[in-house]
């Protein structure tokens, strides 16, 4: 059963992690390392079953392969779900097993924050294995990476109004924005630093009163967000917000946030194409934050990482060039950009030898 799915879906291989006496069950998928060591989160979730659990970690480790393609990175894609309620079953002793278990890969598998995991829980993965990525600044770690992905995603803005209407004057357009949160405040920050109208909503009403008093932000409801007059929709708090329902109430003519999971299906996908609405694809609009640790791997620099950044309007540009080359809607063409560098990529990495990882920046010890 699991190697007929494993067929399907192209996954290299699946680590079943059990240490009874700390009472871990995890899984580790790599789904690709074709570019480099499979770079992806761990999550940690109260699955209700084992299979919900495996088909999550196949979907996300598939998931990061193409995110990690698109952002131009050597590394490929791969990610690991921890079972457990992350409010009460976590300890020392169940990351550091989790720790030895990604250790045991050799650096096949490099690790990261995801849903339910923290910065203090990967210091103890840390103490097992240097094939972590989100660790403590004073390790050499990046921090948090919200602010690159609010600037990453204004990067895929300015490439994304480029194509839609020839210029990229952030200041020209009017946004609405749904979620204030890490990634979103910063976003509104952004565009009003370059003069923009902006709608805001978000279900904690203290952060939207901040974007209202620092942003000259205007507040509309949860619900009411679709249907402002705005030129770009830009999801930044769930997925699955562009649907049957909201499609219709849309007036913006671009969709670019740092959502993931935006559209509900692919044929909303096509639907949004269908009625010349550009959509900035998800994932590699959002890549700031993978772009941010994967910094770690060499060497952590700020700097670096801002210039970094910027790739994003390229990737965003280079994903526009494809959807029209072969007349495909966007989530498509980004798929396609990522498989056309896998293969071209790829092929010459067999040729030279794989590279691994180095950890340059890196400052053993508790
Ligand atoms: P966050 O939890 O800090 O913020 C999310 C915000 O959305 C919260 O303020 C929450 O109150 C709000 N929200 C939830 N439901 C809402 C609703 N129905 N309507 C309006 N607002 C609602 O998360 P974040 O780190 O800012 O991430 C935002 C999105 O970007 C997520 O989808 C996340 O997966 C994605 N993302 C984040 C990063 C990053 O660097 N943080 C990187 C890549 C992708």
């Amino acid at each position: 059963m699991v190697f007929e799915t494993l067929d399907h879906t192209g996954h290299e291989q699946i680590v079943y992690c059990h240490n009874k006496d700390a009472g871990l069950k995890a899984i580790i998928a790599i789904h690709s390392t074709v570019l480099g060591p499979a770079l992806g989160g761990t999550r940690m979730w109260n699955y209700a079953t084992e299979q919900e659990a495996l088909d999550d970690v196949l979907r996300l480790s598939r998931g990061m392969t193409y995110k990690n393609a698109v952002a131009g990175l050597n590394l490929g894609g791969g990610k690991a779900v921890i079972i457990g309620d992350a409010s009460k079953d976590k300890s020392e002793a169940l990351f550091r097993a989790f720790g030895q278990f990604v250790e045991s890969l050799g650096g096949r598998y490099i690790t990261a924050e995801d849903v339910g995991i923290d910065v203090n829980d990967m210091e103890y993965v840390y103490r097992e294995t240097e094939y972590v990525t989100g660790v403590h600044q004073v390790h050499g770690g990046s921090g948090d990476p919200s602010p690159f992905t609010a600037y990453g995603t204004l990067q895929g803005l300015m490439a994304t109004l480029n194509k839609k209407y020839g210029d990229e004057e952030v200041g020209k357009y009017s946004y609405a924005v749904q979620g204030l949160g890490h990634v979103g405040m910063e976003f509104v920050k952004l565009l009003k630093e370059r003069g923009a109208k902006i709608f805001v909503t978000d279900i904690n009403p203290k952060l939207v009163e901040r974007a209202v008093d620092e942003f000259g932000a205007e507040a509309v409801g949860l619900d009411e967000i679709y249907d402002v007059p705005a030129d770009v929709y830009s999801p930044c708090a769930l997925g699955g917000t562009i649907n049957e329902q909201t499609l219709d109430r849309l007036k913006a003519q671009v969709i670019c946030g740092a959502a993931n999971n935006q559209l509900a299906n692919n044929a909303i996908g096509d639907e949004v194409q269908r009625r010349g609405i550009l959509y900035a694809p998800d994932y590699a609009v959002n890549a700031g934050g993978v772009m941010n640790v994967a910094l770690e791997l060499d060497g952590y620099n700020r700097e670096r990482a801002m210039r970094m950044m910027r790739t994003i309007y390229h990737n965003l540009g280079r994903i526009y060039e494809i959807s029209d080359r072969d007349g495909i809607p966007t989530y498509q063409a980004a798929d396609r950009m990522a498989e056309e560098r896998i293969e071209k990529i790829g092929k010459l990495k067999l040729s030279m030898g794989r590279g691994t990882p180095r950890f340059q920046g890196r400052i053993r010890g508790n």
